[in-house]
């Protein structure tokens, strides 16, 4: 048996109980125990689901994000199956990178990071970025989000997941939370990321 997130051999005994048990649950090492679990807290009136500490994750988020190494993000894969095994939502969707980034680092490392992970999400809302005048005025740079053209679905998504790597301040979230429960008002927004900081 495997740890789900680093890979290594789990040498342990297998009785009757953890056979069962394990089907559905992680399978962690000692080590990846005390850093991954798939957690719960709460943002503003949202839920927020996370993996594990920034300071755990960072040399791997790194990786993914700016060396392109894009591959590393499968040790998330197992990880990523689990949790809509046990979490269900009619639409995922991710953070929009801006335009400005995604041409200067040439990839959109959230919708790769899906990729990798086979997680399979829509692309909802879209951001606009304006330098200048964000710096001149703070609240249009909060309200930068906004739903794509022509977004349609047949059946109004009742929950929503929103994908990102990283927490921080949560603000990033909360906007595409904001503008998403403006064209979908009865819907649960819920968020993922790998790390919260
Ligand atoms: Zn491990």
């Amino acid at each position: 048996m495997k740890c789900m997130y680093c890979k290594k051999e789990i040498v342990e005994k297998l009785s009757f109980n953890n056979v069962f048990s394990k089907k559905d649950s992680l399978v962690l090492c000692e080590e990846c125990k005390y850093n991954i679990d798939i957690n719960i807290t709460e943002l503003a009136e949202y839920t927020l689901y996370y993996f594990g500490d920034y300071e755990f994750l960072k040399e791997i988020i790194y990786n993914i994000k700016y060396s392109g190494a894009i591959h590393k993000a499968e040790r998330f894969r197992e990880l990523f199956s689990l949790f809509f095994k046990k979490y269900k939502f009619n639409l995922v969707t991710i953070v929009p990178i801006n335009n400005t980034r995604k041409y200067s680092r040439g990839f959109d490392h959230i919708a790769q990071l899906c990729n990798v992970c086979n997680v399979k999400y829509t692309d909802t809302l879209q951001c606009d970025y304006r330098e200048k005048q964000s710096k001149l005025h703070k609240k249009r740079e909060k309200h930068k989000f906004r739903i794509i053209d022509n977004l349609s679905f047949e059946k109004y998504p009742k929950r929503i997941l929103i994908i990102d790597d990283v927490i921080t301040s949560g603000n990033t979230l909360i906007s595409c939370a904001e503008v998403l429960k403006e064209r979908f008002p009865d819907a649960e927004i819920c968020f993922l990321t790998l790390a919260k900081s």
